[in-house]
Order: C-alpha cells, then sequence, then structure tokens
C-alpha cells in the first residue's frame, strides 16, 4: 500500500511519501517569513502553503522514487489547525484525489503526531526498531496542545488529561520572548540550557487537579522574576535561565505524565509533538523510564516538529481500516477526536 501524504496545518508544509507503514520521504519546506513577526502570521503561512506544496510534493514522490501513478490514497491533515493553511492541502489532496480517480483520507493532526512513534527508527546496526506496542500513555506536547493520551490500538486514542491554558510549546516560545529571544524559542531554550544550572532559579509550579496541565502561571512567575532584577541579568545568566525554565517545564509534565502511568497502569510510555524534541525532555523521560520500569518510546526528530511522515503513516493504518473520505470533506481550525 502506497500513501502520498501532505501536512499544511501550521507554518510547515510537507509531503511524504509511504510505502507498506514504511516511510520513504519526509520533505519539510520551514516558513522563514514569520520570524519578523514574533510569531505565525496565518495569512503569510497561507500563501507560502501556495507556494510550496507543489514543489514539496515534487520531490517527496522524487526523493522516494514513486511515480504519480503507484498512489494508492492521498492522506491530508483535516484539522486541527489554521483554517486558511488546512484549506490549503485538503485542497490539494481532493484535487489530486479527483486527478487520479485515488480515495482520500482525512487525517487528525494531534491523533498523528502520537502515531509518529509508530515509524520504524534505524538502529546503529542496521536494523529497524522494534514497533511500540499497545495499549501506551503518550504525552503529546506541542505549539498549540498538551495532552496525554491513551492509545489501545492506532486508531483508538483517548485524550486523559491536558492544559487548561497554554501548551507546553507555548509555554517555551513565551518564555524566550521574556528572555528576548526569537521566534520560536524553544529550540534556543534547549540549546542554552545545555550550558546552564537547571536549579539555578525557582519558579512558581502549578497545582492543577486531575491529570491536567497549567502553564500560565509559570510564565508570570518568569515575568514578575525577571522585572525584579537589574539591566544586564538576563544576559549574565542566560544559560542559567534557560537550564531553569526549561527544567521547570519537564518537572510539570513528568510529574503528571508519572501521575497518568500509576492511575491508568500502562507502563509503555511515548512522547510525541514539537517539544518532544527538546533534549533535555528526551533524557529526563528516559532517565525516569528506568527508574520506575517504564518501556520509553521517543520518536526520530524529524517526526517530532510537524511532518508528513506522521500523517502518512496515520493514513496507513486508515487505509488499512478502509477508513476512507468523500470530496464533500471540509477542513476544521479546531476538531474534537
Ligand atoms: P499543534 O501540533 O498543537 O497543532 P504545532 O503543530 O504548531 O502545534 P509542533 O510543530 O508540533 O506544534 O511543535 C512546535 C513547538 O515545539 C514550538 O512551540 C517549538 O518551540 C517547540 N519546540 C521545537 N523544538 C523544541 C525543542 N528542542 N525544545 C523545546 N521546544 C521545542
Ligand atoms: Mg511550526
Ligand atoms: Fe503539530
Amino acid at each position: 500500500v502506497t500513501i502520498l501524504a501532505i501536512e499544511s496545518s501550521c507554518d510547515e508544509t510537507s509531503a511524504s511519501v509511504c510505502v507498506d507503514g514504511k516511510i520513504l520521504s519526509n520533505i519539510i519546506a520551514n516558513q522563514s517569513v514569520h520570524e519578523a513577526y514574533g510569531g505565525v502570521v496565518p495569512e503569510l503561512a497561507s500563501r507560502a502553503h501556495m507556494q510550496n506544496i507543489v514543489p514539496v510534493v515534487d520531490s517527496a514522490l522524487a526523493a522516494a522514487h514513486c511515480p504519480l501513478s503507484a498512489i494508492d490514497a492521498i492522506a491530508f491533515t483535516q484539522a486541527p489547525g489554521l483554517i486558511g493553511c488546512l484549506l490549503v492541502g485538503t485542497q490539494f489532496a481532493k484535487s489530486l484525489s479527483l486527478a487520479l480517480n485515488k480515495p482520500l483520507i482525512a487525517v487528525h493532526h494531534m491523533q498523528a503526531h502520537v502515531l509518529a512513534n509508530m515509524i520504524p527508527q534505524p538502529l546503529p546496526d542496521g536494523t529497524v526498531s522494534a514497533p511500540i506496542a499497545f495499549p501506551f500513555l503518550c504525552l503529546t506536547v506541542s505549539g498549540g496542545h498538551t495532552q496525554i493520551v491513551l492509545a489501545t490500538s492506532p486508531l483508538a486514542q483517548t485524550v486523559i488529561g491536558q492544559t487548561i491554558d497554554d501548551a507546553a510549546g507555548e509555554a517555551f516560545d513565551k518564555s524566550a520572548k521574556l528572555l528576548g529571544l526569537p521566534y520560536p524559542g524553544g529550540p534556543l531554550i534547549d540549546q542554552y540550557a545545555k550550558l546552564g544550572n537547571p536549579l539555578a532559579f525557582k519558579f512558581a509550579e502549578p497545582q492543577i487537579p486531575e491529570l491536567n496541565f497549567s502553564f500560565s502561571g509559570l510564565k508570570t512567575s518568569i515575568l514578575y522574576f525577571l522585572q525584579k532584577q537589574e539591566t544586564g541579568f538576563i544576559a549574565a545568566n542566560l544559560h542559567d535561565l534557560c537550564a531553569s525554565i526549561q527544567h521547570s517545564i519537564i518537572t510539570i509534565l513528568l510529574k503528571k505524565l508519572n501521575k497518568a502511568v500509576q492511575q491508568i497502569g500502562v507502563k509503555n510510555i511515548a512522547i510525541a509533538g514539537g517539544v518532544s524534541a527538546n533534549s533535555g525532555l528526551r533524557q529526563a523521560l528516559q532517565d525516569m523510564g528506568k527508574k520506575k520500569g517504564w518501556k520509553t518510546h521517543i520518536p526520530a526528530f524529524e517526526y517530532c516538529t510537524d511532518n508528513a511522515g506522521m500523517i502518512a503513516i496515520t493514513g496507513y493504518y486508515k487505509y488499512l481500516a478502509g477508513d476512507f473520505t468523500d470530496l464533500n470533506v471540509s477542513p476544521s481550525a479546531r476538531a474534537e477526536w
């Protein structure tokens, strides 16, 4: 089964070819146009998708040595995301479906982030990783979402906890902004944190019931702390600040994940989403897993932030389940599971 997948929910235009669950190509075009604005500008993002989508799909097909005629189905991100951006990918997928007379598969972006864990990973000895076993718990941490998901099969996923305000990625990006770092600040905090002391500064920790998260208090706590300092403080303490902020976010995430493991009794643990690219979180999860006897699973870097590979693998499982959609489908900015 050969799936062509398209992702266009935010500011990455991406296309991927997947054959029988193996990702043969995963081409991602980032949009630099937003840097000057300190965040993603929806209208500019849609326009960039329109410019990028044909060359990105062409490159994905070429890299996979896959002619259009070999495609069995076209998968695309239907929700959630920026509506103008989703429209570009949806219209493109529909047009291709009509032209090739091949079925369409609508994919939920958050479900796909979780299933990035099902993409086989090449191991140093030349073999590929064993697939993650079901059921598993996934901590999905991205730019717009923070969720704990219980997955009992590829397409049966239940959100059992989530943020009541900011997402973990927003916590990284907004903290970075307070430090005067450019957008998106998450990867920069990761980089500077490597040279700093994670226990140098302490910020307020939220007390939120159940398996839910809150990150808006952390941002306020950082803001008040910085306002009390003298000029030059940030530059002189940048590494320690980044390490401490990152440590605070990771502590909040792993405490709730641990609570979920105790409540649900599932010890197969995965992470997903852009923040799962964070080196501190990846290390902390592995350390905690060793200590608690969890089996941990972390997607390869290229499948953490937005990518069509994760849409392709989800499309593949939907294809096997016969879960197709028709040409009347429309994208949705918000989506229930
Ligand atoms: P959603 O998936 O919720 O719709 P999104 O698609 O915009 O949102 P992703 O692309 O999955 O989100 O993730 C982007 C986020 O990941 C940004 O907030 C970015 O700062 C963060 N991020 C990426 N790399 C790192 C890193 N190494 N450390 C911390 N945060 C990171
Ligand atoms: Mg992005
Ligand atoms: Fe995403």
